[in-house]
């Protein structure tokens, strides 16, 4: 932990990334009662800054949570975060939690709602040869928390069934992991939305799952590419008989799955058009119209 290099912004100030503390009787901490966003610099610049901040603010005012910061205060402390750090390519995140009951009473109106960012060198779901020969990943028998007990819309730290997931895979000598819904429909997996190609569709679950910004962007960049892109459910059959499948995070961008519970997908190799959307994600991060630059 003392080795990361990073800068982290708390109780008003800015310190190493070490250093950075929140009380044991945060809420955030001992109820999951928080919310918190991610978004990346690459090269210096933020990539969609503008999305995350409104995914960020809209969570916040979801869980009846108030910031002590306006959106312009709240890029200038990112911002702040990443130049500090003196870091080209940043993992950014910002989080509001519940914070404390100054009588430690039960009632969440009571709490001071506290405020935390933090920069730290950028992260990847998929290692280089993962992202060169595709991920393997298994379908989980965990399921996906349902929508109607955690707004997955709302970005959270409820990641019990994330994790429990994820040694279930490692387990089963798979990378990583997809979570179905209570009727056998594919959510999402830790961290990142996922995608099929099916006859030049582009097709990803509607519902049950983050609206994730880089699935925001596959969107974008479909459109751009003239291809067609649908928002339906996903059976888990759908995944079988798919010509490419793709994961989508802001930990890595666009990334190609070539085997799911073992068995490969298409000819078992990264899809053309799950390439084609890679580089044309990769080039976005020099255009002005998607990125912010940090002085
Ligand atoms: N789904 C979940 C549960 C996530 O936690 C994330 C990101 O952390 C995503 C999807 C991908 O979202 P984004 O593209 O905004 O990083």
């Amino acid at each position: 932990m003392a080795n990361i290099k990073g800068v982290a912004f708390i109780k008003g100030d800015y310190c190493p990334i070490a250093e950075a503390k929140i009380s044991l009787l945060d809420w955030g901490f001992l109820r999951s009662d928080a919310t918190y966003d991610v978004a990346h610099v690459w090269q210096g610049r933020f990539f969609r800054l503008d999305k995350h901040l409104d995914r960020f603010l809209a969570s916040v005012a979801r869980l009846r949570l108030t910031l002590p910061y306006d959106r312009v205060q709240l890029t200038d402390i990112l911002a702040q975060c990443v130049r500090r750090a003196q870091l080209q390519d940043a993992y950014v995140e910002m989080i509001c939690t519940r914070g404390i009951s100054p009588t430690f009473s039960r009632d969440p109106r009571d709490a001071v709602n506290q405020f935390m960012a933090f920069a730290i060198p950028f992260g990847w779901i998929a290692n280089e040869e993962q992202r060169r020969r595709g991920l393997h990943l298994m379908v989980s028998t965990v399921r996906r928390i349902p929508p109607e007990s955690v707004d997955p819309k709302i970005k959270n730290y409820h990641w019990l069934d994330f994790m429990q997931a994820m040694f279930e895979a490692y387990d089963r000598n798979a990378e990583n992991v997809v979570l179905l819904d209570a009727n056998d429909n594919v959510t999402e997996g830790p961290g990142f939305n996922l995608f099929i190609v099916k006859d030049d569709d582009v097709i990803t679950p509607a519902s049950g799952v983050l609206e994730g910004i880089t699935r925001r962007t596959v969107f974008d960049l479909c459109a751009e590419l003239g291809v067609t892109t649908k928002q339906a459910l996903l059976p888990v059959e759908c995944l079988g008989s798919a010509d490419e499948v793709f994961i989508s995070s802001t930990a890595g961008g666009i990334m190609p799955v070539t085997r799911i519970d073992n068995v490969p997908i298409g000819n078992g190799q990264p899809g053309l058009l799950t390439q084609q959307l890679t580089d044309l994600y990769w080039q976005k991060h020099n255009d002005p119209d998607w990125t912010t630059p940090i002085d």
